[in-house]
């Protein structure tokens, strides 16, 4: 006799989407056309960080061009391996900021919250790009722990899921942890950082639209695309529901070298966004990992970028150019020096 699962044992649609990932480099460059002769370089930079590309992404990128701007974000290249003075494994010194097992808590009134380690898609330029993304997810106990401290500490008005990606967690298990955040009485809002939403949109379904309205929290979603070309049909839908069930939607991005260091992309990317419901929040400096120098774009050439930017766009739609630097409550705005 055949039963069938119960269907919450079943792996939903968009779980096996996240399963499904291209994690073969040979296997994204035949799916592109690309020439094989970059294969070896791919899959030497693979060892120490493994591609993972979600196929839903893959088919927005252009076949057989090598400089595709979502194309550079995922796959492994030579120059990752080259030795680069000042670019290290911990650029942020995150490892000294953890307030408590998964939690840090660097800026006054809210603290991070390492919801799991896991990823859908493994950008080359992620400054957590050293740590160990293989490392199951946090288990219950250590939400244990980080819901002590966030408790512990009346100072915390909003608790900022990140990872990895929080989204990466089942609405199921996503609901645990936000049922145990509602009940901290000084918690007043909850925000979630995701790439989700960009390259697994198929992961934006009405269960979890229910989670994240259901509870007391004021919930914010900060979604992070760095080029219009992310942002298709499919993604535009997964956005207009969360923003319809009443979820503030922002964007953040990284400054990228070949991917989006210029104006007209970084314009076409604000205004694509706020069609789907979203504004732009940052516009990240590069943080000086290990293994992303030939991503860095020179903080002269950002600005002069932000400032045809500034004039193209309302106000509104520029994001503020931010960089990270340990040790300070805030991050750095980066202006002009007059
Ligand atoms: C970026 C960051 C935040 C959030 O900063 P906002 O300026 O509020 O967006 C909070 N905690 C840590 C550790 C961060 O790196
Ligand atoms: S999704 Fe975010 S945390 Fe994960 S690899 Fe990309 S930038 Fe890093």
């Amino acid at each position: 006799m055949i039963t069938a699962k119960p269907l919450s044992r079943q792996a939903s649609c968009w779980q096996r989407e996240f399963a499904r990932a291209i994690r073969d480099p040979n296997e994204l460059l035949r799916e592109l056309d690309l020439n094989p002769a970059l294969l070896p370089a791919a899959q030497a930079a693979a060892v120490k960080f493994p591609l993972r590309a979600p196929r839903g992404f893959v088919a927005r990128m252009r076949r057989g061009d090598p400089d595709d701007p979502l194309l550079r974000q995922v796959l492994p290249l030579a120059e990752e391996l080259a030795p680069a003075p000042g670019f290290v494994a911990d650029p942020l010194d995150e490892q000294a900021t953890q307030a408590a097992p998964g939690v840090l808590h660097k800026y006054p009134g809210r603290a991070l919250l390492i919801a799991t380690g896991v990823c859908a898609v493994h950008c080359r330029y992620c400054f957590r790009r050293a740590f160990s993304y293989t490392e199951a997810r946090a288990g219950a106990n250590q939400w244990r722990s980080a819901l002590s401290y966030l408790a512990s500490d009346a100072s915390i008005r909003e608790v900022i899921l990140s990872g990895g990606d929080p989204l990466a967690l089942s609405n199921r298990r996503l609901s645990v942890l936000l049922a145990a955040l509602e009940q901290i009485p000084h918690l007043e809002r909850l925000r979630i950082h995701s790439r989700l939403p960009i390259v697994l949109p198929e992961r934006i379904d009405g269960g979890l639209a229910a989670a994240l309205t259901d509870t007391r929290l004021r919930p914010v979603l900060v979604i992070h695309a760095n080029h219009p070309h992310e942002i298709d049909e499919t993604v535009v839908k997964a956005l207009e529901c969360l923003a319809t069930a009443g979820v503030t939607l922002l964007n953040q991005s990284v400054l990228l070298r070949g991917v989006n260091d210029d104006a007209a992309t970084l314009a076409a990317l604000s205004e694509a966004l706020f069609a789907a419901r979203v504004l732009p929040y940052y516009l990240h400096l590069l943080d000086h990992v290990q293994g992303a120098a030939h991503f860095a774009v020179k903080e002269n050439v950002a600005l002069a970028i932000m400032n045809t930017l500034r004039q193209r766009l309302p106000g509104y739609l520029a994001p503020r150019l931010v960089r990270e630097q340990p040790g300070q409550l805030a991050k750095t705005l980066v202006e002009s020096r007059r």
